[in-house]
């Protein structure tokens, strides 16, 4: 029950924290701990969501003159406040998803890293200069904001997720409308205070709060929507983008992944055994980039084994508030459960459950959603468990007699986001780094650990052709003008008027 000292928060719209139309809340608990409230969130609706829109729309008439070195003074402000802020946000955020504090610490430092980066983009937004086929015509492109941008996000990653997609949106000359996920709201408007606070005007960044039917769904109707970012499951990407087609937004969708290692018999294994470890048990095997496959050469798929089990037996598991915990819980009861119902699955299919397989239930494990990093070995590339995104720490160990193999079985599905190899082989590595068909590729380290200098995003069912961070982001979040200028006074025909040399 929540007690009198339990925190409602509001919705930011126009520049106000206002509540929901709906004049409805819901709570936010901690995955580690389900007697710890965290607040009490709005639960928003079409109402708030075309208030919210409304007001982007007229803040963008406004934002999008604003000179681009200036917006990225207060995105650069935005940086050293992220920073500021940084041990409360981690710790906000490990109550509320889970992760443990150093996970949740790099999470804010990527909002702090893509603040800076999109800030230094503020003074170059490149676009071109080129020669024109006549005299006397001068040809360039240059970049144009595009208006209200709808962003809904995933609850693993929410700050750093946010911040790939609202602070390139920012320096475009974009306005925002952002529903954070509802396992994790307060990480998002701690976000959106930050933006407050370093100077951004009102009605330039809007949050509302609540689920995706009744606070996602909305936004992806209205006509002043003219860009959807979204980050979160190939089937709510699925369901988005036909929801968007009507009114013709740019989409863009970062969804699922099922990330493979490739462990070659020249491989450093106890290098490949960290790897695996963290690619697999890392924020509890929840990430998009999680490696939840390992694909092993059978001359040392053995000794292997052996080595990653023994070190996957050896995780604590905890709150993630514990300096001591090394792997967090589940995000929810129903996610706790798809993972149990995921073991059944392999166990089923005739894999063997090398390690793991049960819910933690001993002392305070039993006030959270916790399960042992489970392994399932002799798995085959066909099984379920090796084939669809579990989300959990569940890492399906695949023997393999070849490269060429190991990069088939690689690609076998229908998620295309990250692989990695270990091998000291360099022709092995560059073999796999171009025919393994991913957005992202690792030598010698696991599938997860991307910088927000280079584009992230994923192939096939990952990702509908975008990518985030780096500039590619840009390239989301504006438009192209080509301009032409001719100054000869008269009628020039390009293609047409063919000069002399
Ligand atoms: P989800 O698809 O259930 O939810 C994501 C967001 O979509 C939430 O904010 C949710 O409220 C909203 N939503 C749900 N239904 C909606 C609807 N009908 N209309 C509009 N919005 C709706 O995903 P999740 O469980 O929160 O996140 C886990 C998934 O996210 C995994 O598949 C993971 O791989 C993926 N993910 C991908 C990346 C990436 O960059 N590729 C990063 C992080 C997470």
């Amino acid at each position: 029950m929540p007690s009198s000292r339990t925190q409602t928060y509001l919705n930011f719209i126009n520049g106000e924290w206002i509540p929901s139309a709906s004049g409805e809340v819901f709570e936010n608990r901690n995955p580690a701990n389900s007697d710890d409230l965290i607040g009490l969130f709005q639960k928003s609706n079409a109402a708030d969501v075309a208030r919210a829109v409304e007001a982007a729309e007229a803040a963008f008439q406004e934002w999008r003159l604003v000179p681009a070195p200036r917006r990225a003074e207060i995105l650069f402000r935005a940086a050293q406040l992220f920073a500021e802020r940084k041990d409360a946000f981690s710790r906000d955020m490990t109550r509320e998803m889970g992760k443990v504090l150093s996970e949740t610490g790099g999470d804010v430092q990527e909002a702090i890293d893509m603040a800076q980066l999109m800030a230094g983009e503020g003074r170059r937004l490149y676009g071109q200069t080129v020669p024109s086929e006549l005299r006397n015509k001068f040809a360039m492109s240059v970049r144009q904001p595009i208006g209200v941008c709808g962003i809904i996000t995933a609850w693993n990653f929410p700050m750093a997720v946010p911040s790939w997609k609202i602070l390139p949106a920012l320096v475009c000359g974009n306005t925002v409308v952002f529903k954070p996920a509802e396992e994790a709201p307060l990480s998002g408007i701690n976000f959106v205070q930050t933006l407050v606070d370093a100077g951004v005007p009102p009605g330039v960044v809007n949050l509302v709060t609540g689920d995706g039917p009744g606070a996602g769904a909305p936004m992806l109707t209205q006509p002043g929507v003219k860009v959807m970012s979204f980050t979160g499951s190939t089937a709510t990407g699925r369901a988005i983008n036909q929801a968007c087609a009507s009114t013709f937004k740019k989409v863009h969708l970062e969804m699922g992944g099922k990330n493979a290692i490739i462990v070659m018999d020249d491989a450093k294994l106890d290098l490949a055994v960290d790897g695996a470890i963290w690619g697999g048990f890392g924020t509890t095997g929840q990430r998009c980039t999680a490696a939840s496959r390992v694909i092993v050469h059978r001359q040392v798929y053995a000794q292997f084994v052996e080595r990653f089990v023994a070190r996957a037996k050896t995780l604590r598991v905890g709150d993630g508030l514990d300096p001591q915990t090394q792997m967090g819980p589940s995000i929810t009861e129903a996610q706790l459960i798809k993972v149990m119902e995921y073991v059944h699955i392999g166990e089923d299919e005739g894999a063997t459950l090398a390690t793991g397989g049960t819910r933690l239930t001993d002392g305070a494990l039993a006030k959270g959603f916790f399960h042992e990093p489970t392994i399932f070995t002799d798995v085959t590339p066909k099984m379920r468990i090796a084939r669809e995104e579990i989300f959990g720490p569940v890492v399906s160990v695949i023997p393999c007699d070849s490269l060429d193999q190991a990069i088939a079985i690689a690609n076998d599905v229908e998620y295309g986001l990250s692989a990695s190899i270990y091998t000291q082989d360099i022709n092995h590595a560059f073999a796999a780094m171009r025919d393994v068909y991913t957005g992202l590729f690792y030598v010698n380290a696991p599938t997860i650990d991307a910088e927000v200098h280079l584009p992230f995003g994923g192939t096939k069912a990952t990702s509908n052709g975008h990518r985030e961070a780096e500039i590619a982001a840009l390239d989301v979040f504006s438009e192209w003008k080509s301009i032409y200028v001719d100054f000869s006074g008269k009628l020039q025909r390009a293609q047409m008027d063919l000069e002399e040399i």
